[in-house]
């Protein structure tokens, strides 16, 4: 039977719903053999997971999400197997989180003007670790009954266009490569559909990331259809990319792809985990 590797999952040391030690038990209970925990922003639940993954099968991989701003638009990074003692690493995370605290008051001013009570409040009711996301101040409001469920409430309130939308200023791309490269980790591009890029966009993209020192696309991710996975299998291959595995779990409910819930890379397909250290 292949190994089940999963290497892009959430806690609620950022905008998950299970605890680091809960997120490493529910992927033993699905037969993860290779599990990274990449928070956005924090390597703050990294402890936890290690020694909840302690004789268990399962080996868990340092790892950290982090969010980037490329030609005024947000793309998400991945750090896979960082040192998270690094502190060129530590304290580029710990600004991008400073102006997520800034972020949050701006998202939650924008919505009281829009109608919606105590929004820095409500998000913060859900906010369980390091940082405050766009998906806690979604699941207040679809406890309010301002949307129907997640993915509505991002839709409906939170992205470009959206009454509570706040353009990012995160850190730019080739400082984010520079950290994860510095704390001897691997760069990957998070779930490369979602940024609905031309093949133009997306080659000044990779052009970028690579001229900066990154070094891998995840080709399967939860939020990839099948045939977008084939293209970007192919494009890691033109490209000698390594190819990275990523269910981009959150929460049981939600509608996100459970843990190691995708299949093997394609044949051909470099898999970054071979880079892997020890
Ligand atoms: P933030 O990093 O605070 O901007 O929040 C981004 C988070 O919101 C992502 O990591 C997802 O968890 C969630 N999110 C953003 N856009 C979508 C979307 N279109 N569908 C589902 N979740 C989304
Ligand atoms: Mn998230
Ligand atoms: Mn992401
Ligand atoms: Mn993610």
């Amino acid at each position: 039977m292949p190994a089940i590797i999963d290497l892009h999952a959430h806690s609620t040391r950022s905008d998950g719903v299970l605890a680091p030690a809960q997120l490493v038990s529910r992927a033993v209970g699905n037969g993860v053999s290779l599990l990274a925990l990449t928070d956005h922003d924090t390597m703050d639940g990294l402890a936890e997971a290690r020694n909840a993954a302690m004789h268990t099968g399962l080996k868990l991989i340092n790892g950290v999400e982090i969010s980037t701003t490329w030609n005024g638009r947000t793309f998400h990074i991945l750090g896979l197997d960082i040192n998270p003692l690094e502190p060129t690493l530590a304290d580029g995370l710990a600004r991008l989180r400073a102006f997520r605290v800034w972020r949050a008051e701006e998202i939650a001013r924008r919505l009281a003007r829009a109608g919606i009570p105590e929004p820095l409040n409500g998000a913060r009711s859900f906010v369980k670790g390091a940082i405050v996301s766009r998906s806690h101040f979604a699941r207040y409001l679809v406890s309010i009954g301002k949307a129907k469920d997640f993915r509505r409430a991002i839709k409906r309130w939170l992205v470009k266009g959206g009454p509570g939308h706040v353009p990012g200023d995160w850190a730019e791309l080739n400082e984010v490569v520079g950290w994860i490269r510095r704390a001897g980790g691997l760069p990957v591009i998070a779930h490369p559909a979602r940024y609905r890029l031309t093949r133009t966009k997306l080659k000044y993209l990779i052009d970028a990331f690579v001229g900066s020192g990154g070094l891998g696309i995840e080709v399967l991710s939860g939020s990839h259809s099948l045939k977008e996975a084939q293209g970007f299998s192919g494009m890691a291959q033109r490209y000698g990319l390594l190819a990275s595995v990523g269910s981009d779990f959150h929460s049981p409910d939600e509608c996100w792809m459970d843990l190691g819930g995708l299949p093997e890379l394609p044949k051909g397909c470099q898999p970054v985990w071979e880079r892997f250290a020890a």
